[in-house]
Order: C-alpha cells, then sequence, then structure tokens
C-alpha cells in the first residue's frame, strides 16, 4: 500500500487532516470517503489489514431480520438500504443468497414469522437480484433429504454473502487511490493533544522505528480496542461510552448439502444459527454470542460453543457433526454498543459516533456492522468537516455510487444489462471502474 519514502517514516513530522486509528471496515470506509472529499488523510493499523473483527464476521450484508424482535426498526431499514448501494458498488464480492428458515412451530407461529418477512420485504425496497420471501412445503423439495422428518414447512428470504476481508482491503485500496496513506503494520502507540493538534507516536512493526505525526483530527475506529485507545492515552472519562465485547465463533464442517443456499436454524433459546455454503468443499457453521473479557487478538473458541454449534446443526440436519467433524474454526470479538441490555444478543448493533471538540477534536466509533461501514463513513466525515470547519466538498454521490475495484468485465456487462441501460451515468462510471 501506499508506504511513504523513507524520509517521512525517519521521524519526521508529517502533517494531515486526520489520522484514523484502525484498519477494519469503519477505518478503511472514514479514510476512503475523507480522502474521496479532499481531506488530507493517513491510517494507522497495528497488524494487517481487516485482521481482527472484520474478517472474523459471519460476512453477511444483511438487514439482520432477527433484529425486527428488538424493534430495531430503523436499524433494518437503513442496514437494507446499504445492502441495495453496496450489491451496486461491489457485486465481485457481494452475492445474493437464499436463506432457507425451517419452520419451529413451538418457537415461533408461522404468522409471527410470515409477518416478519413480509416487513423485512416491505423495508428493503429490493435490488432486482433479490427475490421476495415465501413459505413453501418441504415434502418433494430438496430440504426433504437433509432436514429432519419433524419439519414440515419453511420460509425462504433473500440477503447477502461478502467476502468481509476483501471488502475491507478493496475500500483500502480506493482511499489509497484518492489520496490516503494506509499504513498496516503502523500502531498508535499514544496520542497527545499540542498546540490544537494532536502528536500522534506511530511503532512501526516492520522496522521497528518509532515516529510521530500531527494530525488536526483524530478518528478511533480501533472496533474492540475503542476504549483501550481512549484509557491508554488518558482521554476517557465516567462519562465515555463504553463497548460490550461480545465474542462470536465459527466452525467449518465437511459440506453439508449441495446447492448455494443458506439455512436459518431456529434455537430453543430463542437465538438463530446459520449454516452456509463455504469454499466450495465445506459448510460455515456460527455464531455464537459470549461475554468477552481478554484481549480481543486471543479470541478462541469454548468447548461450550462447539457444543452449541454442533447441536444446532444435529437438531435440524439428518446428518450429524461433532466436535471431530470441525476443519477449522474462527472467533472475532463484536464491538457492541454499550446500551445497558442485559443479554448480550439483545443489545444494539447500531453504532453512535461521538465528537469530542476540546482542543484538538477527536471522533470515536462506538459499535456498528459491517453491512453499514459505508452510511458509517459518510455520517462521520460530514461530522469531521463541521469540527474542523471547512466546506464539505459536496460530492455526496460520488462515494455512493463509486463501486469498488476488481470486477470482471463480465460481471460489468451483467450490471450494465441490470441497470436497463436506463441509468446511462450509473453505467459509465462502472465501466471506467472495470
Ligand atoms: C462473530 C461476528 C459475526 C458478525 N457478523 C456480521 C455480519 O454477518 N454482518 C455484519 O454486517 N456485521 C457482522 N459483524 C459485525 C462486524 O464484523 C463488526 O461490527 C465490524 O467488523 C467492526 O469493524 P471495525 O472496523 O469497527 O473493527 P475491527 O475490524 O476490529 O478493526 C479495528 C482495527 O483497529 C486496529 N487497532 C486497534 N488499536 C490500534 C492502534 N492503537 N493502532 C493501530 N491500529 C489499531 C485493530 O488491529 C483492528 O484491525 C459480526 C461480528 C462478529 C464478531
Amino acid at each position: 500500500m501506499n508506504h511513504d519514502n523513507k524520509t517521512e517514516s525517519h521521524n519526521v513530522r508529517a502533517n494531515f487532516d486526520i489520522c484514523v486509528i484502525g484498519g477494519g471496515i469503519n477505518g478503511v470506509g472514514i479514510a476512503r470517503d475523507a480522502a474521496g472529499r479532499g481531506l488530507s488523510t493517513v491510517l494507522l493499523e497495528k497488524g494487517d489489514l481487516g485482521n481482527a473483527t472484520s474478517s472474523m464476521s459471519s460476512k453477511m450484508i444483511h438487514g439482520g431480520l432477527r433484529y425486527l424482535e428488538y424493534y430495531e426498526f430503523g436499524l433494518v431499514r437503513s442496514s437494507l438500504k446499504e445492502r441495495n448501494v453496496l450489491l451496486r458498488i461491489a457485486p465481485h464480492i457481494i452475492k445474493p443468497m437464499r436463506f432457507i428458515l425451517p419452520h419451529e412451530p413451538y418457537l415461533r407461529p408461522a404468522w409471527l414469522i410470515r409477518m416478519g418477512l413480509f416487513f423485512y420485504d416491505f423495508l428493503a425496497v429490493r435490488h432486482k437480484s433479490l427475490k421476495r420471501s415465501t413459505g413453501f412445503k418441504i415434502k418433494k423439495t430438496v430440504h426433504e433429504n437433509l432436514l429432519n422428518d419433524s419439519y414440515k414447512t419453511a420460509f425462504s428470504y433473500a440477503d447477502c454473502w461478502v467476502e468481509d476481508s476483501r471488502l475491507v482491503v478493496l475500500n483500502a485500496m480506493d482511499a489509497a487511490k484518492k489520496g490516503a496513506h494506509i499504513r498496516s503494520y503502523n500502531e498508535c502507540v499514544s496520542a497527545v493533544r499540542k498546540g490544537g493538534r494532536w502528536l500522534v507516536t506511530v511503532q512501526d512493526h516492520i522496522t521497528g522505528s518509532e515516529y510521530c505525526i500531527t494530525t488536526k483530527m483524530l478518528v478511533n475506529a480501533a472496533g474492540p480496542w475503542v476504549r483501550s485507545v481512549l484509557d491508554d492515552n488518558k482521554l476517557s472519562d465516567d462519562k465515555t461510552l463504553n463497548v460490550r465485547l461480545v465474542k462470536g465463533s465459527h466452525i467449518i464442517v465437511d459440506k453439508l448439502y449441495e446447492g448455494g443456499h443458506a439455512y436459518l436454524l431456529q434455537q430453543p433459546d430463542g437465538r438463530v444459527v446459520f449454516v452456509w455454503p463455504y469454499e466450495g468443499k465445506y459448510s460455515l457453521v456460527g455464531t455464537t454470542e459470549e461475554q468477552y473479557d481478554g484481549d480481543p487478538k486471543e479470541a478462541i473458541i469454548s468447548n461450550a460453543e462447539i457444543d452449541y454449534l454442533c447441536a444446532s446443526v444435529n437438531r435440524s440436519f439428518k446428518k450429524t457433526i461433532s466436535g471431530d467433524s470441525i476443519v477449522w474454526s474462527y472467533s472475532g470479538v463484536r464491538p457492541l454498543l454499550d446500551d445497558g441490555e442485559e443479554k448480550t444478543s439483545a443489545v444494539t448493533r447500531d453504532y453512535k459516533l461521538v465528537v469530542e471538540d476540546e482542543g484538538a477534536p477527536l471522533l470515536s466509533v462506538f459499535g456498528g456492522k459491517i453491512t453499514t461501514y459505508r452510511k458509517l463513513a459518510e455520517k462521520a466525515v460530514a461530522k469531521i468537516f463541521d469540527v474542523l470547519d471547512v466546506e464539505i466538498r459536496r460530492e455526496d454521490g460520488l462515494i455512493k455510487s463509486l463501486c469498488l475495484e476488481g470486477m470482471s468485465l463480465t460481471v460489468t456487462l451483467m450490471h450494465f444489462w441490470m441497470l436497463n441501460v436506463r441509468n446511462i451515468g450509473g453505467c459509465l462510471r462502472i465501466c471506467l471502474c472495470a
């Protein structure tokens, strides 16, 4: 990526408008938007890009059907709107997927699920490639030989699958193309306010050297480390928001079924577990929710999580799995905005952007989902422009319609066809970035 010349990494101070801490999806999204609107931007990531939560997710771009149960209509609606935008800007790494929900009458009545799905479709303003939800009888379908005989009916609905880490890298590449300095393996080790600016000390983990930069504004997008960045730099007090760290694990097992669809399995505790096709030969099963207190980098799957995920599959599928079936597993830590909810599954998946404007300004990101990263970035950059008191480069359409790199010519042409040549401007933009 945009590694700077030797002089700069040898302790010469460079001046930026903003310095983003964190190369997860939220950090790179903000860097892309900020650089695209003309701010001089540097992003510091202590490891590889997207090494933390943003590559350990369930890899869905979704509204979050289950959040309807917590009355998070605003979040579901904005996430579904984003699903359409993201499908448009990155169709090469975001694919529509059919989700099958076998009906468990004792957990949720059919009318409630039907109503939920109707509402989900209604909120979505569906993309052309996403089909409407339906209910159907399992007998004589491909699901009959796969699911336990106790299931008689099922529902199907559409959401999307994303290559999460690639989404991070493509955003970082685009940010770099727009002029941002993306510095992976560069950790922010301290940040202090000095003379109306921030003095940021950076440890370069590749060369072993330390250097400083100055910036007008600091953006803390450190995900699960958002609070420790504040605490370590004495930037927090009793009123500072917190994040609830909730571990989620996935297991990968040999392919449980043929086909490109996914299953959403309702669990007796009210949660849901997904099963997706994964990398051709495998199935991915997840996820769990466990309160977590350790270092987010050290999170690994527990025996209780393995038992939970295996039991979820065995309850629904004729084929059974056990701990021995696991080919690989991964665990990530959700940085959830702490809203005081006791139950981890009930904690909001929404986010909050907090600006502290005394002296040099600081913006911290609490919570968020991959699905909402682009909107979060747009709002964060609008706040940054407000605080820095410079006129925002009004190119609202710029980041929304600019597609990410890497689309093949075939995908570009398919896109062209899907737009029905109605939107010539959109088509041209897509052709130009292919
Ligand atoms: C199990 C699980 C399943 C999920 N499933 C979905 C899903 O299906 N769909 C969805 O939309 N969302 C999902 N999410 C949520 C989503 O993954 C996260 O909200 C999102 O990835 C958070 O991104 P982030 O950039 O805030 O954090 P991160 O990706 O964790 O990035 C923060 C970065 O900051 C860096 N950093 C920390 N401190 C410093 C420092 N001092 N200097 C430099 N760098 C630093 C870290 O190395 C890290 O790379 C899921 C989350 C989990 C855990």
